[in-house]
């Protein structure tokens, strides 16, 4: 039988991977997956790997989740694809019936592709086309939040404010305009996670004013800035923004493309702040974490905008893959274990769990700004020396898998974004496993 070793080698010779510095993994273990039941990941070696961060944020149900497994099977066998454009099918139409309804049929049009880039760059381009297609050619520009993160793409990452990602490529990028972040960790003396709030949508206001007549669109990640280090927000900053949008005829776009799917703790992020974006982009979640699929809500008078005898005020963008019917029937499978097992309120309850859990965390004055939202829970590791903190994260990931556990921190962020199956005792388990992990990598 070929060994794990052998995996690797063969992986790092042929495989370029992701979001990866390559020579890193001269000490960084690469696993070389054979198997994921449940909240495990199996090694080639039959290790397990608890799954705390749903394999990018995209598992809510566990792997090779039976009722996903089985509709997946009865797609296959009906159609696995068929092109979108002339042509449609019942994946399809259930899918974006079924997301308008959870709207409340505030954004009943649902556009489809495949990643969660192109879902963020064709917000933008709807945003921008339809302003024009208006008669308003003069709202060509975007402004995004500090410390956002949208994708990485050349669209997408022109509106994402992370330097790590941008820096290299700035030249090639049509920046936005970047405004305050709403992070209630900026909280000053006094001050609580609603006054940081108001005092970003204030400078959100200035550059509104600044530009009049020049902005097409703000793109916001509800709630919480995922990829930057799982940065919180109050809900009153999506109220006000929505208010400065509706103010300042600004299109405001909701990337849920992380939060969304109940994450949060409503289905929609947005739901919290009881607002509706212009545009929500959902991808990651929507199909458990089985297959590529993006899309792109929006509203009815958006859709109106580009509805015409002329073809060139259509939307004419597109991907091979847009609507996939399995990948759509994977998302079918995903919704109907949400409404079956009560997923939203049953959430309710695993997320205080997770709370109780970490509970003495509040006194360790090693961590700082511990913080929750549904089931999204992070803190900041404090790590003085530089040449330790730079390696915080890689050390802690090591260190974890030691421990059975799949985590990695966003620099000192430590951060937990599991599936939504864990029991209780699962849950224990997890955090004491996390404190271990976090006493052997401070020690
Ligand atoms: C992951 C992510 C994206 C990009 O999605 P991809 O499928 O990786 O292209 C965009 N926005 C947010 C908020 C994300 O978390």
């Amino acid at each position: 039988m070929e060994t794990q070793n052998n995996w690797v080698a063969r992986s790092l010779q042929h495989v370029w991977h992701p979001c990866t510095q390559m020579q890193h993994h001269e000490t960084v273990p690469l696993i070389p997956v054979s198997h994921g039941r449940g909240i495990w990941l199996y090694d080639m070696d039959g290790k397990r790997y608890l799954d705390a961060i749903s394999s990018w944020w995209v598992n809510l149900f566990g792997h090779a989740n039976p009722r996903i497994n089985a509709a997946l099977k009865d797609q296959l066998d009906k159609l696995e694809h068929a092109m979108l454009a002339g042509f449609t099918h019942a994946p399809v139409i259930e899918l974006s019936e079924k997301l308008s309804a959870l709207t409340g049929n505030a954004l009943g049009h649902s556009f489809y592709a495949s990643d969660g880039a192109s879902a963020v760059e064709i917000a933008l381009k709807m945003s921008f086309h339809a302003w024009r297609n208006g008669g308003q050619t003069d709202k060509q520009e975007f402004i995004c939040i500090q410390g956002s993160y949208h994708g990485e793409t050349v669209g997408a990452l022109a509106v994402t404010d992370v330097s790590l990602f941008r820096e290299a490529y700035g030249p090639m990028l049509q920046r936005a305009h970047v405004v305050a972040s709403p992070d209630a960790r900026l909280a000053r003396d006094g001050e609580t996670a609603a006054d940081v709030a108001l005092r970003a949508a204030a400078d959100l206001e200035r550059v509104l004013q600044e530009r009049e007549g020049k902005v097409a669109a703000v793109i916001i990640e509800p709630l919480v800035q995922c990829a930057t280090g799982m940065a919180m927000h109050d809900p009153i900053y999506l109220r006000r923004l929505r208010e400065l949008c509706d103010q300042y005829q600004v299109h405001l776009i909701a990337d849920e493309i992380a939060v969304g799917c109940g994450r949060t703790g409503t289905f929609f992020a947005c739901e919290s702040a009881q607002i509706w974006p212009d545009f929500l982009c959902l991808s990651k979640g929507i199909s458990g974490g089985y297959l590529p699929l993006s899309l792109v809500m929006t509203t009815d008078a958006v859709y109106q905008a580009f509805y015409d005898a002329d073809v060139r005020r259509g939307f004419l963008h597109s991907h091979s893959y847009t609507g996939n019917p399995l990948a759509c029937r994977a998302a079918l499978a995903t919704l109907a274990i949400f409404e079956d097992d009560n997923v939203i309120a049953a959430n309710r309850q695993k997320s205080q769990m997770i709370a109780s859990a970490f509970a003495g965390l509040k006194e360790d004055t090693r961590v700082k700004h511990v913080r929750q939202q549904g089931m999204i829970f992070a803190f900041d590791a404090v790590v003085d020396d530089p040449a330790k903190a730079s390696t915080f994260s890689r050390r802690f990931f090591s260190a974890a898998l030691e421990q059975e556990l799949l985590m990695r921190p966003i620099g000192r962020s430590v951060y937990l974004m599991p599936p939504y199956i864990l029991n209780e005792e699962e849950i224990t388990s997890l955090a004491q496993k996390t404190m271990n992990v976090f006493e052997e990598v401070m020690a």
